[in-house]
């Protein structure tokens, strides 16, 4: 188990900020940038918190996409031609608008642009075309190595080119947030997996399955995208606790149908309106902080 150090206090339904850090094997010596990183992101979002859930579970976001040792912006997992392709997801569950980008270039906070498109008609744009609207709102491109890092390089490298078993990058970010007036919001951003098909979506952008939020709960989930996807983890996981299920326990359920029916690991946290913070995973570990 990876645990976050910052554990701040969490009484039931107080405002409350949640963040992962991917789902996986973390080496051994990696282990306590990503307690610390997931400790800062939640310390940010936290000191946002009276701007609201959405404000301060994408600041939470943007600490972790902005530090190397995840897999999201700076650092991000290289797809099968080398290049950086970026999936986020913002979604405000007491409005029930959602934003995402996927397939994006370079970009240093995908979840900022995600965030942009919350109150837009399209919720999810992709590749050439959502670096042209992130471009036209003001967003800065960086150059594609900016966010390239020896260790990412070294990981494409081992997966491409050496054929090397494992294209599961882990590190995934994501954050759950609960506000005063008891909204929710979750947010996620990846780099997806080691040497991806170009092109490929996984689930962290698309809502209700790697993200989603609504009036009953907050989840940002990581893991094996496809799985994911395939059993619209997110949105599933809402309705059973809508219909009365115990939330760590319909988590818990939902992350071991994903094992069992459709062969993918991962993890998942989650807030819900009065209670929380929840958290799960089927991996080794999947370091979080709140
Ligand atoms: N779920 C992400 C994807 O498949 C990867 C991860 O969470 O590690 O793109």
């Amino acid at each position: 188990m990876i645990t976050g150090e910052g554990r701040l206090s969490a009484n039931m339904d107080s405002p409350l900020v949640l963040v992962h850090g991917g789902a996986g094997s973390v080496p051994s010596d990696s282990l306590p940038r990503h307690r610390i990183g997931c400790r800062l992101a939640a310390e940010a979002g936290a000191a946002v918190i009276g701007d609201g859930a959405v404000e301060a579970a994408c600041a939470a976001v943007r600490i972790m996409e902005d530090d190397e040792v995840y897999n999201a912006g700076t650092g991000c997992a290289l797809n099968l031609i080398g290049a950086v392709s970026l999936d986020a997801a913002v979604m405000c569950g007491a409005t029930i608008d959602a934003g995402g980008v996927c397939a994006l270039g370079p970009f240093k906070h995908p979840v900022s642009i995600a965030q942009a498109l919350l109150h837009e008609s399209p919720v999810l744009i992709a590749g050439a075309a959502a670096d042209d609207w992130a471009l036209a709102h003001g967003f800065e491109q960086v150059p594609e190595d900016d966010l390239i890092t020896p260790k990412s390089a070294a990981a494409w490298q081992r997966v491409v080119k050496e054929g090397g078993a494992s294209n599961w990058a882990g590190g995934t970010v994501g954050a759950v947030a609960r506000d005063a007036q008891g909204r929710l919001c979750a947010a996620t951003s990846t780099g997806g997996t080691i040497g991806k098909l170009p092109g490929r979506v996984g689930d962290t952008p698309l809502v209700g399955a790697g993200t989603y939020a609504d009036e009953v709960c907050a989840i940002s989930a990581t893991g094996e995208g496809e799985a994911f996807v395939l059993a619209v983890f997110a949105a599933r996981l809402s309705d059973a606790i809508r219909a009365g299920g115990e939330p760590q326990e319909e988590l818990e359920k939902a992350l071991a149908r994903i094992e069992r029916d459709f062969g993918g690991l991962g993890g998942a946290i989650m807030l819900t309106r009065d209670g929380g913070p929840f958290m799960a995973w089927t991996t080794d570990g999947m370091s979080h902080a709140w």
